[in-house]
């Protein structure tokens, strides 16, 4: 029998980093000690507290069944309180707030529960993929909205045409930034709430970097701004913040109506968080800031050291405020492939091309900052070497 998967799959954009994947094995065959700084998966530790909680928690069997797909209350409460002293936005926890099996659940699950075929969904570009297949999968159409360097990586929301801000049904905003590490101030989180009450236009905050920032810096939940409640549903997960990456826990919050319909459609899916796991997320949400004040020093030291070598390499790049990458505009030249496969064959470090995450991206390259300070010197070393 001939195997014919769904049209669907036709419609996801080609595997960019195929070519970069091979000429990695190439290189690494030849025996060169190869350096990624490819993925965004934090090498420091969970917490030992939340480490502990979980082989507690797994040991008693009120854990071992079904939970609730919605998540354990005490889960939503904790959730929502961190909220409370985090943003100062109150939420009601058992309407306001859902589990997620990480947020990429949640990210993926949500148009099934507010697009309908032919709908517009307004995507940032470059962008976090899940947006666009999470749009296409439920027959949305993808709108791009292209995330420029004079404009602070933020989409320029006077430039969406009438026409389609009055077909769109759907916003997504990830700010801390993945790829740019780009953050984006309380006044255009609001500028961005007003744009949606006026086109009623769902706003969908995904806020996965929220508590890796650097320098002082707080980023603003979008749930803070005026009107949001109306609108807006913001995606949280510990992945990043807990070094929670496997774990597969979040959360989301805000709008009423909007976590309903994303339960419904979960209570079809999917059967919940295992318990214990919830246990020891309560445990993050609920203490342990000391950890990630030590564990967001790491990476503002790794930034800065990165930073200034590719600064001192003549390669243009902010210093991010949050996130743990760094964004960087290619040498004269080159294209973020023909650059990222420089710098992998010369150097044996692996780098993200910007043009992976959308066309928007082209022309940058992204460091991720998730390997042990020794190696990321190592990374650094070797990079400096190149003569642009
Ligand atoms: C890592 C990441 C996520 C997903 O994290 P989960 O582990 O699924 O919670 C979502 N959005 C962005 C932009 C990310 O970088």
């Amino acid at each position: 029998m001939q195997i014919k998967p769904a049209a669907r799959l036709g419609l996801l954009p080609p595997y960019l980093f195929a070519e970069l994947d091979r000429l990695k094995k190439e290189v690494q065959q030849k025996g060169v000690d190869v350096i990624s700084l490819g993925i965004g998966d934090p090498d420091l530790p969970t917490p030992a507290h939340i480490v502990a909680r979980l082989q507690q928690a797994a040991a008693e069997p009120v854990n071992h069944r079904y939970p609730d797909y919605e998540g354990l209350e005490r889960f939503r409460a904790a959730a929502t309180e961190w909220y409370r002293r985090r943003f100062e936005v109150a939420l009601d926890p058992r309407r306001e707030a859902c589990a997620l099996i990480g947020s990429k659940e949640g990210i993926a699950n949500f148009p099934t529960a507010v697009v309908d075929p032919g709908d517009i969904v307004l995507i940032p570009d470059p962008g976090y993929p899940v947006y666009y297949s999470g749009c296409v999968f439920n027959g949305g159409e993808p709108y791009f909205m292209t995330l420029r360097r004079p404009n602070g990586f933020l989409p320029d929301l006077g430039a969406i045409p009438a026409e389609v801000a009055r077909r769109a049904k759907l916003m997504w905003l990830n700010y801390p930034n993945n790829p740019t590490a780009a953050t984006a101030e309380r006044a255009f989180l609001q500028d961005a709430v007003n744009f949606c009450l006026k086109h009623n236009i769902i706003l969908a905050h995904d806020f996965a970097y929220s508590e890796i920032a650097f320098d002082g810096y707080r980023a603003p939940s979008v749930l803070e701004v005026d009107g949001a409640r109306e609108c807006a549903i913001e995606f949280h997960s510990l992945s990043k913040t807990y070094s929670m990456t496997g774990w597969r826990v979040g959360f989301a919050v805000g709008n009423a109506e909007l976590i309903a319909a994303l339960g419904k459609v979960k209570t079809n899916i999917d059967s919940g968080v295992f318990q214990a796991v919830q246990e020891a997320a309560i445990a993050g949400l609920e203490g342990g800031e000391e950890t990630l004040q030590r564990y967001c020093a790491i990476y503002q030291q790794r930034r800065d050291l990165m930073v200034g070598a590719l600064q001192r390499l003549g390669l243009e790049c902010e210093r991010p405020r949050a996130t743990f990458y760094v964004w960087a505009a290619v040498p004269r030249g080159y294209t973020s492939a023909s650059f990222a496969e420089r710098v992998l064959k010369e150097t044996g470090v692996v780098i993200t091309p910007g043009s992976g995450f959308g066309k928007g991206g082209e022309g940058f390259v992204r460091f991720s900052l998730t390997v042990s300070s020794e190696r990321l010197n190592e990374a650094v070393q070797r990079i400096q070497t190149l003569r642009l």
